[in-house]
């Protein structure tokens, strides 16, 4: 009997074995498909969410920007107004500040940032190499995120302000503005995964060369077998990674319990087959304990004799079917009316292989249950032969499965929900076998490629979509990827040219993953057009090579420094500059220090401080004073070297003489803004500040006061001397009206010999002092103009003070008018008040 005992346990063991097995891909590898499939999805999605959230809050810094750009003479009015109406509707953006020349000087809202006014880029640890790129590529820039000065964390959106005038850009400086990560993530959702492990890394853009920033490091491990989407902005790109909370994507939660049950059915088997052979009495009390062990368990068992045609079932059977042991009695023939009528037939045939054989078997079915409800059972037996060869008796399990199916029509239904998902999708999402051939192709993958789900799906992917040389090398590729699932192209993020049907190529970016779907490697692969992002990218790189072109033509002085042993070394080019004689330059730091403008040397002393212990770039501009007194602007780029223990060793760096540009810009300014006989404020210009002045007045309560003056007679001085000495005569008259005027008075040639003036803080008594004042001055200045003869001339002036709330520049100019010409209709060189 022993030796029965363990020839059964043998067969048990290779029993319980087999069940694992077929337990492990029955729970797996459909799962497995599903979850990569469905986290793809969610991942594209996701992806999807955050960059619509994220560029459509730097389109407002880039709205700023612009209107920084167009608006010559910034305020703080006009900036906070526009910021304001830029924060509208969006609760992601903290606030934006605006820094001409990186030296934060305009910031909305007020409240809370105040302490960032003045703050200059130059000098804010982790920033300035980012506000850099900004001025140097011209476009938005993304830093972070990052820890901010006035606390919590940030995305930092920095939009350079250029200045076009004609063919001429100039950088005026940066709008930053702050994206609120936290809202960020509540915005997208990113916090509501609780069912994945997400992670995202590329802090500055940097893609998969950047730092984590959310979630687990350990995902983006090579073996993690996470789901990788790449995340893309203007500047630069973020790597998602994602990971089913619960482990690999690959293993079901519920497979240690079916490991477990599998443990007890191989137990529940020994018993049964040592009860068989010894009725032992304390064998029944463990029978006992195995009853509500199958109970737990869901798992049934029977026996059946051939001899004596009976059927005995434990009480789990009787569970499973619903029915009652004290009224229903198990029969070889009545049982197969439990059994689903449309499984009937298979589970028939499957039995009677097995007893023919004396062997075992195992299928699912569906049985039907005492209430006409359906349920689904794993069923297992096994027979044994008597001596005359035919089946003496026979036993086996019965493993209810029911909540399993009611899973797996779950696990369907949220397939389709994925194939809307995958629908919506802008990207392109496809899935291949290990042998290139399309199984999925979704809709924008049809937009994308030109080709329909039917033309694609069954074809190879490579040949189809990619040029000649790397379908070649993708053929390659896959057949090392049917047998390890490993690719070049695996678990990346990369670009490559792809084939439109109709023969037309672009640039795509692709994210593929992989995984294995029964015993077969499969990959899913995230398709994205990039046409745009690599023209940017190709005009950004046009742009450096056509600035290394003009460093060298314009004549570059080279140096380099030693910050530990202060040694200097200059090129010719820098002696030039500097106006530096043959032995004159002592080769130390504190020479080149005595060069630089006093003004600007803290700045720039301060820059290269932070250089020599930070390391960084430096670029910025300051003058220098020449031996016989001259100014020269000069514009500086510097990097700090260092050694392999981070300490700063050498910094190199250029000097250009930018002094004719920036004398050329200042002649242009004043240009724009002079009138060129007078030197007085042009028409225009006097116009935009004395409207600010009025505004500003309104908007206080405080007094301003406007006159306008007219030359009297002046035809008859054009007649008698000619149109050189009127000239003169109104050059004369400006510098007198200047000399009278005080600093903050705003004084314009409005006309040919007629001017106005803007006096701020001026009321009706002491806007009539100044006039009266204005005009003895002039009528009491003598003018030489090389007559022999002195000449004066006379103005008349009207004077207009500003009175009611809807009282502007103009009305108050035109008041100011009607008095001047009342003046001159009441005798001339006389002040009249509107
Ligand atoms: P009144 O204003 O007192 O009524 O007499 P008026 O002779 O000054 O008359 P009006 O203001 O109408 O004439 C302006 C004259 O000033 C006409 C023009 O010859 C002269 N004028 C205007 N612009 C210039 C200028 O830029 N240079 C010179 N030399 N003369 C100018
Ligand atoms: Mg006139
Ligand atoms: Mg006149």
């Amino acid at each position: 009997m022993k030796r029965q005992f363990l020839i059964r346990v043998l067969i048990y063991s290779a029993a319980a074995a087999l069940l694992c097995v077929l337990l492990h891909s029955l729970l797996t590898q459909g799962r497995r498909n599903d979850q990569r499939i469905a986290l793809s999805l969610r991942l594209a999605t996701l992806r999807t969410s955050i960059e619509k959230e994220v560029i459509s809050n730097l389109l407002r810094i880039q709205g700023v920007a612009t209107f920084i750009a167009t608006t010559p003479r910034l305020d703080d009015d006009a900036f906070s107004r526009f910021a304001s109406e830029a924060l509208r509707d969006t609760v992601l953006l903290k606030n934006i500040s605006a820094a001409p020349d990186f030296i934060i000087r305009f910031v909305y809202p007020m409240e809370g940032n105040r302490q960032a006014l003045g703050a200059d880029y130059r000098t804010l640890p982790g920033q300035w190499e980012q506000a850099l790129r900004a001025k140097e590529t011209g476009a938005l820039v993304v830093a972070g995120p990052v820890a901010l000065i006035q606390g919590g964390t940030g995305l930092v959106g920095r939009a350079p302000v250029i200045i076009r005038n004609g063919d001429r850009e100039r950088f005026w400086g940066l709008v930053s503005a702050i994206i609120d990560v936290d809202r960020l993530y509540d915005a997208v959702g990113l916090r509501g995964y609780s069912d994945l492990n997400l992670a995202i890394r590329g802090v500055d853009g940097k893609g998969e060369e950047g730092e984590v920033f959310f979630g687990d490091p350990s995902l983006f491990a090579p073996a993690s077998g996470a789901v990788f989407m790449p995340v893309s902005f203007p500047s630069g790109s973020w790597q998602l990674a994602a990971l089913p909370a619960s482990g690999s994507a690959g293993i079901a939660p519920s497979l240690p319990v079916m490991y477990g049950l599998v443990v007890l059915l191989y137990g529940g088997g020994l018993l049964l087959s040592y009860r068989n052979l010894r009725k032992d009495h304390d064998l029944q009390r463990v029978g006992q304990g195995l009853a509500e062990a199958q109970t737990l368990a869901h798992l049934g068992s029977w026996e059946m004799d051939f001899t004596t045609k009976e059927v005995r079932w434990s009480d789990e059977t009787y569970r499973i079917f619903g029915l009652d042991r004290n009224s229903y009695v198990p029969t070889m023939d009545a049982i197969w009316d439990l059994v689903h009528p449309e499984d009937r037939e298979s589970a028939e045939r499957a039995f009677g292989a097995a007893m023919a054989e004396g062997a075992g078997y195992s299928l699912t079915h569906r049985i039907v249950r005492q209430d006409g409800s359906v349920g689904h059972v794993l069923a297992r037996g096994s027979f044994t032969i008597g001596k005359d060869r035919s089946p003496a008796s026979a036993m086996g399990t019965l493993l209810d499965i029911t909540p399993l199916k009611e899973t797996e029509s779950a696990l369907r239904t949220r397939e389709q929900t994925l194939h809307a998902m995958s629908d919506a999708s802008h990207d392109a999402i496809i899935m291949v076998d290990g042998e290139d051939t399309i199984l999925f192709w979704n809709r924008a993958a049809t937009k994308l490629f030109g080709h329909t789900e039917q033309e694609a799906i069954g074809r190879k992917l490579h040949p189809m979509v990619s040029l000649e040389a790397d379908a070649a090398a993708a053929r390659h590729s896959f057949q090392r990827f049917a047998r390890t699932g490993s690719g070049q192209a695996v678990g990346t993020v990369r670009e490559f040219t792809a084939v439109r049907k109709d023969g037309t190529t672009f640039p795509v970016e692709r994210s593929v993953s992989a995984f294995e779907l029964d015993g077969q490697w499969h990959a899913v692969g995230i398709l994205r057009d990039i046409t745009r992002r690599i023209e940017a990218r190709e005009k950004l790189e046009s742009y450096a090579r056509r600035i290394a072109l003009a460093s060298e033509a314009g004549g570059v002085g080279v140096w380099e420094w030693n910050p530990l042993t202060d040694e200097l070394i200059w090129d010719a080019r820098m002696r030039q500059i500097y106006a530096i004689k043959p032995g004159e330059f002592s080769g130390l730091y504190r020479a080149w220090a005595s060069r630089v403008h006093p003004e600007d040397l803290p700045g720039a002393e301060d820059a290269l401080t932070t250089l020599r212990s930070q390391g960084g770039d430096w670029r910025h501009e300051f003058r220098i004073l020449l031996p016989d007194g001259g100014l020269r602007h000069i514009r500086v780029a510097a990097r700090a070297r260092k050694d392999k223990n981070g300490q700063v060793t050498s910094i190199i760096g250029i000097n250009r003489d930018i002094t004719e540009q920036r004398l050329a810009e200042q002649e242009l300014t004043r240009l724009a803004t002079r009138d060129s006989l007078t030197g007085l404020f042009s028409r225009g210009h006097f116009m935009e500040l004395g409207t600010r002045a009025v505004e500003h007045a309104r908007r206080y309560g405080e007094p301003v006061s406007v006159l306008m003056f007219d030359a009297d007679r002046f035809k008859a001085v054009n007649d008698t001397y000619g149109h050189d000495a009127g000239d003169a005569v109104l050059r004369a008259l400006a510098a007198t009206a200047a000399d009278t005027l005080r600093q903050v008075d705003i004084l314009g040639r409005i006309g040919g010999e007629e001017f106005a003036a803007v006096l701020p803080q001026a009321d009706t008594k002491q806007a009539m002092l100044v006039a009266e004042r204005l005009r003895s001055a002039i009528a009491a200045h003598e003018m030489d103009i090389g007559t022999g003869k002195p000449l004066s001339v006379t103005v008349s002036i009207g004077v207009s003070v500003f009175d009611e709330p809807s009282a502007s520049l103009e009305t108050m100019l035109k008041d100011a008018d009607a008095a001047l010409y009342a003046a001159k209709q009441n005798g001339r060189n006389r002040v009249e008040r509107g």
